[in-house]
């Protein structure tokens, strides 16, 4: 048999590389991280589209052991993201582990060996003790199901796959989407654009952004005393806590913490459109939070510039020239920009394919089924796997929180196992069915099922109607949760014992 692993950790973006720190902690130093980019970083690695930045205030967006005093501004261009996920991976000394350009098909449990067997696409096999999934919550780019594309004489270009040969400059550009990611990007290319047309099927909310250059001396006192950057990063974690765990997640408790964020962003958008037809295309008819809403200064004066439409009727077909829409009018393009977002449910839960126990495959298992994980992390007949992307795993808005309970579940985890001699851990069905349930009552007070969704086309929701992917629990009971779970909600055993019984 080939060599076993201590872990294979597929992706290399921060959620990764938290894991790969959790775990050298603890004391297992060979790891084999998989990434199928040609460098670390993840998601900031990946996009590199113009406007690309953080949305939430990089003190907060990094991880609390490894503060950035050098942040330029309150929410820091993407390329300090991916600088800092190099300096992370250098001091951290996580390079030597990672395995570049490696694409993994999938991973099967092995009963008689207690191993995990990762198939890579070039049919090698790599084998580790643990596995873990980390590629990503926003992984897996959604390419619109709309007829004729491929047809487009001109560019077509994906946000994730942003290609700076494109000319932009002076050109018709189209663009599809009006996400997060839009929202950075439409400002940009309408600098550049000799005309910019803007395809919006859902309009989304956006409150003003708080945002600016950290003064050197504000910079010299985060570098000097730690104590003052925790300080910045626990006021911006508490705003992101309160708009999200009272506003969103306690919506039916606390409706006025929602109205609050919807009039922050109603008054925004007033005071930056004075047009009633313009504005009214821009509005949202779903209650906030139903979609994730975004911040930006410059979104919606954009649509104020002469060479910039908001197109809101329906896309038909793509052709050679542009896009027609259903009342046939047709917009002629040069460039056709898709921020069309990611697929989460279909290709992104698990993002590999991964057999567990008896054959149980995770992606038809939860399509089948519900989508849950025990505590966002783990699933009963799949032995020593933690999928760090799963259903109830996203705490709070930040994602470096998430990253850190899932760092103090698998202390806890790994060191119970260690207490016990044991060599193979699995969450038990009824603990996940517990949980499973749990979420699903809190859920009940949330946005999602207590307020008026049907018509966001948020990818919260998953093909079942469920909004399963945040976890509705405040970001603080979460990490407690993570530190406190009750141990025997796993069974533990060597990899000699018997397997435990068919459940
Ligand atoms: P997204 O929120 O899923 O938005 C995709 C957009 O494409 C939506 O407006 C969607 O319209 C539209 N679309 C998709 N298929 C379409 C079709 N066939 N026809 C017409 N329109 C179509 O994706 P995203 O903007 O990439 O953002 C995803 C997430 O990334 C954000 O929510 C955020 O969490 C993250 N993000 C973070 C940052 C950051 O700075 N941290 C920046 C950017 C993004 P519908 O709404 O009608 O489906």
């Amino acid at each position: 048999m080939t060599h076993v692993h201590d872990a294979v950790i597929v992706g290399a973006g921060f959620g990764g590389m938290g894991a790969a720190i959790q775990l050298r902690r603890m004391g297992y130093d060979d790891l084999l991280i998989l990434e199928r980019e040609d460098d670390l970083g993840g998601t900031w690695h990946v996009n590199r589209y113009p406007g690309l930045a953080v949305d939430i205030p990089s003190s907060t967006y990094s991880y609390s052991f490894e503060p950035n005093p050098h942040w330029s501004r309150l929410f820091a261009p993407g390329a300090e993201l991916k600088a800092y996920a190099t300096h992370v991976a250098d001091k951290y000394d996580l390079r030597r582990h990672m395995r570049f350009g490696t694409v993994v098909d999938g991973a099967r449990w092995d009963e008689d060996t207690s191993v995990w067997e990762v198939t890579l696409e070039d049919g090698t096999v790599e084998r580790g003790r643990y596995l873990l999934t980390a590629t990503g919550f926003l992984s897996q780019p959604r390419m619109p199901d709309i007829a004729g594309i491929e047809e487009f004489a001109g560019d077509v270009v994906h946000t994730t796959r942003w290609d700076d040969d494109v000319e932009l400059e002076g050109k018709r550009i189209g663009v599809i989407g009006t996400g997060a990611t839009a929202v950075q990007l439409i400002p940009k290319l309408g600098n550049v654009a000799g005309h910019l047309t803007v395809f919006q099927r859902t309009p989304i909310y956006v409150s003003p952004k708080i945002d600016g250059k950290v003064p050197g001396p504000v910079r010299a006192a985060f570098a000097k005393v730690p104590l003052t950057q925790k300080a910045a990063r626990l006021a911006g974690t508490s705003i992101l806590e309160v708009m999200m765990v009272a506003g969103v997640l306690h919506y039916r408790n606390m409706p006025w913490a929602n109205a609050i964020g919807k009039a922050a962003c109603e008054r925004h958008l007033k005071r930056q459109v004075k047009d009633p037809e313009l504005r009214a295309k821009l509005t949202p008819d779903y209650d906030f939070g139903c979609k994730r809403p975004t911040f930006s200064n410059t979104y919606y004066p954009t649509f104020l510039k002469p060479h910039v439409d908001l197109e809101t009727t329906a896309i038909d077909h793509v052709d050679e020239s542009g896009i027609v829409t259903t009342d046939g009018r047709r917009v002629d393009l040069d460039v056709l920009v898709l921020a069309t977002g990611f697929n989460l449910w279909e290709a992104n839960f698990p993002a590999i394919r991964v057999v567990g126990r008896e054959g149980r495959d995770l992606g038809k298992w939860w399509r089948d089924n519900r989508f849950c994980a025990y505590e966002g992390i783990t699933v009963p007949k799949f032995p020593n796997f933690l999928s760090l992307n799963s259903p109830y795993s996203y705490s709070g808005l930040s994602y470096f929180t998430t990253i850190e309970t899932q760092m103090a579940h698998m202390e806890r985890l790994l060191t119970a196992m260690r207490e016990r001699d044991a060599e193979v851990f699995e969450v038990t069905e009824e603990a996940n069915d517990a949980f499973l349930d749990r979420m699903t009552e809190l859920l009940g007070n949330s946005v999602f099922s207590a307020g008026s969704c049907a018509t966001a086309r948020s990818y919260y929701f998953n093909q079942h109607g469920e909004a399963v992917l945040l976890r509705p629990t405040s970001t603080i009971s979460a990490h407690r949760e993570a530190a406190r779970f009750p141990i025997d909600d796993y069974t533990f055993r060597t990899a000699k014992q018997p397997l435990p019984a068919a459940g």
